[in-house]
């Protein structure tokens, strides 16, 4: 194994199946999280998911908790012997400048240093670590023990080793590494799939065709099991909306106002996507 403490910073929705899911692979994790009871519970609240996907049984799951040695609120505690930080703190650029020059003070110099980050690119926050060589990107999808995709961006100045390390890495922890070779916002799944997401809102928002007939052609044309409104519940409403309103913002294009304001009324509905039970299908 090419690492073997991991330090994850930030036990929230990705954090913490991040953090459960090395540890499931058998190395020494730490978790670094404001609450500590907060990221226990969320932990701990994988287990349906794990058991119903993956089969575990109660000794097995509990065989990955074991493996999490420390939940710590110390960031000097939490990275003192990491080979390995993946960070997975909310999407704030000042929030993580402060991390990681905290980080860089506190990590020995062996750690490397990655962020999960979902809209920056790395060298948007490669200026704020004090070892570029050693700083990239290791993108994990929502679920991670079932959508086991991790990719992996570095700037111009990341080790070509580091980089390989990581991808290494990322086979052990079970996931298929994607080795994203430029800077690309988005990496390659929402490169891709934003715009197929937000041209199937069009046709919806300017009355060309409705969610299911756009998802029947999708899918019989493609032979694809989801239409882009099947994902779009799967997703949850919140993000698209919120992607259409700052589009809105910096293009004044009306058509994204009118697909803001649709996707608000559902919202307003409590027709969230999937986990509200309602979204453009019924669940
Ligand atoms: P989240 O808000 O669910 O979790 C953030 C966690 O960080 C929380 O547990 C919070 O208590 C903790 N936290 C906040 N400030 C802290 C600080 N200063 N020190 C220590 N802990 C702190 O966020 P998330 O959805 O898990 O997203 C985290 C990162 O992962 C973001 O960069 C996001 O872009 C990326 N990401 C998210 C998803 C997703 O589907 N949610 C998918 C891929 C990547």
């Amino acid at each position: 194994m090419s690492f073997k403490n991991i330090t994850v910073a930030g036990a929230g929705v990705l954090g913490s199946q991040i953090a459960y899911q090395i540890a499931l692979s058998g190395f020494n994790v730490t978790v670094y999280n404001h609450h500590i009871d907060t990221a226990e519970k969320r932990i701990n609240a994988l287990k349906a998911d794990y058991q119903r996907d993956l089969n575990l049984t109660d000794q097995e799951f509990q065989a990955g908790l074991d493996n999490i040695t420390t939940i710590t609120t110390d960031l000097p505690e939490a990275v003192k012997d990491a080979d390995y930080v993946i960070e997975a703190l909310p999407e704030s650029l000042e929030l993580k400048e402060k991390f990681y020059a905290e980080l860089s003070q506190a990590a020995p110099a062996k750690t490397i240093f990655a962020s999960n980050s979902s809209s920056f690119i790395p060298s948007q926050l490669v200026k704020f670590v004090d070892r570029p060589a050693k700083f990239l990107h290791m993108h994990f999808a929502n679920k991670i023990w079932r959508f086991n995709v991790a990719e992996i961006m570095g700037t111009e100045q990341t080790d070509p080793a580091v980089y390989q390390e990581v991808v290494d890495f990322a086979r052990e922890i079970k996931m298929v590494p994607i080795e994203v070779h430029k800077e690309q916002h988005g990496y390659v799944l929402n490169a891709v799939l934003m715009p197929l997401l937000a041209s199937a809102m069009q046709l919806w928002a300017n009355d060309v065709s409705d969610p299911q007939t756009i998802d029947k052609d999708w899918m019989i044309s493609t032979n694809s099991p989801m239409g882009p409104f099947m994902i779009l519940d799967m997703v949850g409403l919140r993000t698209p909306y919120q992607m259409e309103l700052n589009a809105y913002q910096t293009t004044k294009d009306e058509i994204h106002q009118t697909i803001a304001q649709k996707l608000k009324a559902m919202i307003d509905a409590g027709h969230v996507g999937q986990e509200s039970g309602q979204g453009f299908y019924h669940y």
